[in-house]
């Protein structure tokens, strides 16, 4: 039975980016000298974005950040004719030529299947598309299905020379669903930078970018929130100054079959979604491009391995829960 529909989800996921924004001005003090914010709301790659800058006016701010999201809508979009990823999905295996932003999250990708051991793969596409999370109406593939789009999986076949990128197999294609906002985060919050922001929130569907800290001088409050809990309802609450923190979680995009849930975070081993006891892994770094990846390989890998990974990296912390709501927070990640 499918309990979700698309636009349900939707509306979850516009609330969820409004909530975190609520959340991180909601310690503020109510003084009369306060600046009000420039704030802005824009829909692209299926994510609602929240844009909250202070220390300026300029409303030409907001219209160059959305030209941006919508710029690189076009490159890394796999349903829009002409995208870069579009144009790889459609090579039948001859070499493409991208964009620099593209073949630098290719190879970032690359970078992060090899540290994983394929559990981070671009390449996942035929076992996205075969689930259909988003639209499936409560359909699971047959075991023969998803060998057939396993077939088409692993990350080897791609190839990335300066701006070639080749698929080896004709019937690869590959999804940068798991890197591409982060990336996009990041972007946003260089270009504010250049124009001299000093302090501002960027919430791509609830992963969060902070430029500096809050125009009083205190940190930000990011929620992490509590897996298929209340849009409201926070299980800790993470102070930033100037930190990206990213979740990837199964309550996000799923659909539910007696009682399972079936999620959009797939495993590139099993070909299904990743069934491993984790409900959600967020990552606190100044990256928000890895932060997003990791925080799906952490996913995947699950608790052990993927705690093991962060722990070995410097530069990242991690907050795991399972389903029965344990936290897992790696040696540097604060306590609420
Ligand atoms: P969200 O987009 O909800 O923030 P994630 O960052 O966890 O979620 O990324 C999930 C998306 O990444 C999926 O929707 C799909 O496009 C892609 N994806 C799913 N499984 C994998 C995987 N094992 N490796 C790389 N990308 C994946
Ligand atoms: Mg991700």
């Amino acid at each position: 039975m499918r309990t979700f529909t698309n636009l349900k989800i939707l509306i979850r996921r516009a609330a969820l980016s409004l909530f975190a924004f609520m959340l991180a001005f909601s310690s503020l003090p109510a003084s009369a000298s306060e600046e009000e914010p420039l704030t802005g709301t824009a829909f692209f790659l299926d994510t609602v974005t929240t844009l909250t800058i202070y220390g300026s006016t300029d409303e030409t701010l907001l219209t160059r950040c959305w030209d941006l999201l919508d710029e690189y809508e076009n490159l890394f979009s796999r349903s829009i004719e002409g995208s870069d990823v579009w144009n790889i999905n459609h090579s039948e295996g001859k070499p493409t030529t991208v964009s620099d932003e593209t073949a630098f999250l290719i190879e970032t990708s690359l970078t992060y299947s090899e540290l994983s051991d394929g559990a981070f793969d671009i390449t996942i596409t035929p076992i996205v598309d075969l689930w259909d999370v988003l639209n499936n109406p409560g359909i699971i593939p047959t075991d023969d299905e998803i060998d057939a789009a396993l077939a088409h999986v692993g990350y080897e076949a791609i190839t990335v020379d300066n701006n070639t990128v080749t698929l080896s197999d004709p019937e690869a294609q590959i999804d940068l669903g798991g890197i591409a906002k982060g990336y996009i985060a990041d972007a946003l919050a260089e270009f504010l930078k250049s124009e001299g922001i000093q302090s501002a929130l960027i919430n791509l569907g609830g992963d969060v970018q902070a430029i500096g800290k809050k125009p009083d001088g205190s940190d930000w409050n990011v929620g992490v929130l509590r897996p298929f809990g209340e849009v409201s309802d926070i299980i800790a609450v993470v102070q930033c100054d100037g930190d990206s923190l990213v979740t990837s979680g199964t309550y996000e995009r799923y659909f539910e079959v007696d009682g399972k849930i079936y999620h959009h975070i797939m495993d590139p081993q099993s070909g299904r979604p990743t069934d491993n006891n984790l409900t959600s892994v967020s990552i606190l770094s100044s990256s928000s491009m890895l932060g997003d990846t990791l925080s799906t390989t952490c996913f995947v890998l699950g608790l052990e391995e993927g705690m093991k990974l962060i722990e070995s990296l410097d530069g990242f912390e991690a907050l795991f829960i399972t389903e029965d709501e344990a936290i897992f927070r790696s040696s540097g990640f604060p306590e609420d």
